[in-house]
């Protein structure tokens, strides 16, 4: 086989890329510090103060066919090429047979000082939490990794009653800590820049809906918070930074891209045989382009799935199966073909006994949205769209409080019936059913 898949990073995408490699039969090699040993994010946020498993582990094990390799990767070279050969986004999508052919295409570098050559690599490195300093509060942190959640884990155990729990940020994590800490029992205070929390995760009807039922349940907010320094001393018994993240990136040729990478529809970079994964891309082309990295679990599932299938697909043997070269054989060990990732994107955040869910495209900006309530009022669905012509396609949903109704979104933008603003805006029409067709 010529083919040599490396996966550097061990998170939900690099795991799920490895896991399903493996069942095709496909060998790879999984570089991380921690690999076989990750687990999911999302409980960290949620579970710190409810007794609720925080740890749910991955359970990617070594086979015959992954092997794992626990360090750090710190650089990739690509192997040289004729000038002519060299791949672009556009060249990768219509390959063309290179003149210089290599069987490895590029050497990944680690910290311990060994090298791994590769034909095939996914960037699956994910993201990494800021980290600001609040001078009131020297133990500040933001609960972005296991070792972050157990340290707090262990402070809230060794309380004797109530928690005061401080919170800078009101993103989807720190609204997270902050409705879990109050819906347990403890006191939460946010503090924010603007004047209402998740200004740039969700639109106006929803974020407003939130603030109101934080606040109705406990939540204490100080708005227009400029700067941690003003965060007065002995409030807090424990404070929680959540002030967003940044991908984490490793050079390759000694290039490192300003945010994340830039991936296009078949989520390849620029450079020739690599291609990116969850927290870490930006996907720039294709139905669910954005100009920053999705940075939410099911994306980067449902990213690690689509290479493992593009990369499982592309062709690795000759035809009577001896294991000769790219070469000698004359085929391209990169060649993937033009499948386009495709799946419709959704993230969900549960906050207290709050639930908020999107799926496809939506705008925290949007004021042209649609709104459509169950009976009782409380829970309800912002339908997005791309214009505000009564034919414009539904493109993207929000749902509260409703879950089936978040399923009958993903369906239905899934599917081949796309509804139009016209339909959406006719009370009759019956989005559930709809989504059955
Ligand atoms: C606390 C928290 C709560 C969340 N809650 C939700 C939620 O409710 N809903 C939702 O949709 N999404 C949620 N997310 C987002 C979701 O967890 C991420 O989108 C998802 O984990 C991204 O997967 P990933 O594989 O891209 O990166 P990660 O899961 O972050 O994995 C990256 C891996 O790469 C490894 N790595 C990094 N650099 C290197 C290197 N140089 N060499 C080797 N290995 C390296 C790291 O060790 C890590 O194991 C949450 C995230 C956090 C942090």
């Amino acid at each position: 086989m010529s083919k040599r898949i490396v996966i550097i990073g061990a998170g939900l995408a690099g795991t799920t890329a490895a896991r399903e490699l493996n069942a095709r039969g496909q060998a790879v090699t999984v570089i991380d510090p921690q690999a076989g040993d990750t687990c999911e994010r999302p409980p960290l946020s949620k579970h710190l103060f409810d007794d609720s498993r925080h740890h749910l582990p991955y359970h990617l094990e070594s086979t015959e066919h992954i092997t794992f390799v626990r360090d750090w990767a710190e650089e990739i070279t690509l192997a040289e090429a004729s000038a002519d050969s060299r791949y672009t986004a556009e060249s990768q999508r219509h390959p063309h047979p290179l003149v210089d052919h290599h069987a490895t295409v590029g050497t990944v570098h680690l910290a311990s000082g060994e090298s791994i050559g590769f034909t095939h690599c996914i960037l699956a490195t994910g993201m990494e939490a800021h980290r600001p300093q609040i001078p009131n509060y020297p133990d500040a942190l933001p609960v972005y990794d296991l070792g972050d959640a157990e340290w707090v884990l262990d402070r809230v155990e060794k309380a004797h009653g109530p928690f005061d729990v401080g919170v800078l940020g009101s993103g989807y994590l720190g609204m997270e800590v902050a409705s879990s800490a109050v819906a347990a029992g403890h006191r939460a205070t946010v503090y924010l820049r603007g004047d209402e929390p998740l200004r740039k995760q969700l639109s106006a009807p929803v974020r407003q809906a939130l603030f109101d039922r934080h606040r109705a349940a406990g939540v204490e907010f100080v708005t227009h918070s400029s700067s941690p320094d003003d965060i007065a001393a002995d409030v807090h018994d424990l404070f929680i930074t959540s002030v967003g993240a940044r991908p984490r990136l490793i050079p390759i040729d000694g290039h490192r891209p300003a945010l994340a990478w830039d991936v296009d529809e078949s989520l390849a970079t620029s450079h020739r045989g690599v291609f990116a994964a969850g927290d870490c891309a930006i996907v720039t082309a294709g139905p669910y382009a954005l100009d920053h990295p999705w940075a939410c679990e099911p994306v980067a599932e449902s990213h690690g799935k689509f290479l493992a299938e593009l990369l499982g697909d592309a062709p690795d043997e000759t035809a009577n199966g001896t294991e000769d070269t790219p070469a000698e054989t004359g085929a391209d060990p990169t060649e993937t073909g033009s499948k386009i990732w495709s799946e419709v994107p959704w993230h969900w955040s549960f906050q207290g006994p709050e639930k908020v869910f999107t799926a496809g495209l939506t705008s925290p900006d949007a004021t042209d949205t649609i709104i459509r309530h169950d009976p009782s009022g409380k829970k309800f669905q912002v339908f997005h769209f791309a214009s505000t012509d009564p034919e414009a396609k539904l493109r993207g949903v929000e749902t509260f409080n409703w879950p089936p109704m978040q399923a009958a979104a993903r369906r239905v933008l899934g599917g081949n019936h796309i509804p139009t603003r016209a339909q959406l805006e006719d009370p009759e029409f019956d989005f559930k059913a709809h989504s059955r067709l």
